[in-house]
């Protein structure tokens, strides 16, 4: 009960943020419970698991897999990032798409990929 009580203080003093894919910011965030988070993003990069807790982005109230903390993932942030920008710079999704599978990515990642960034 203790060591639960000074996590909870910990985490509270360092007003954890993340990188919200969604809002495309650095974003405060809690750790939910998968039951009670509202889950959009939560499976989608990642491998199926069950998913016990999320961490749900305290703007837009979006709930994601936990991996998304890990550093090891900021990669794919930003390629959503990089993807943003071209989208934005009229690069149509259809020959983005082309030019990314043409770079090795799955069809499916890319659709993620691009839904992502035209948030
Ligand atoms: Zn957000």
């Amino acid at each position: 009960m203790l060591t639960l009580s000074l996590k909870e203080k910990v985490i509270e003093l360092a007003a954890p943020e993340f990188y919200c894919p969604n809002c495309h910011l650095r974003r405060p965030y809690e750790i939910k419970r998968a039951s009670e988070a509202h889950m959009i993003y939560a499976i989608l990069f990642f491998e199926a698991q069950d998913l016990t807790q999320v961490v749900e982005c305290q703007v837009c109230k979006n709930g994601f897999d936990p991996d998304i903390l890990k550093p090891s993932n900021r990669s794919l942030f930003k390629l959503v990032a990089a993807t943003r920008r071209q989208l934005l710079d009229g690069t149509s999704p259809g020959s983005l798409k082309v030019k990314l599978m043409s770079d090795g990515l799955k069809e499916e990642f890319i659709n993620q990929l691009i839904s992502l960034a035209q948030n």
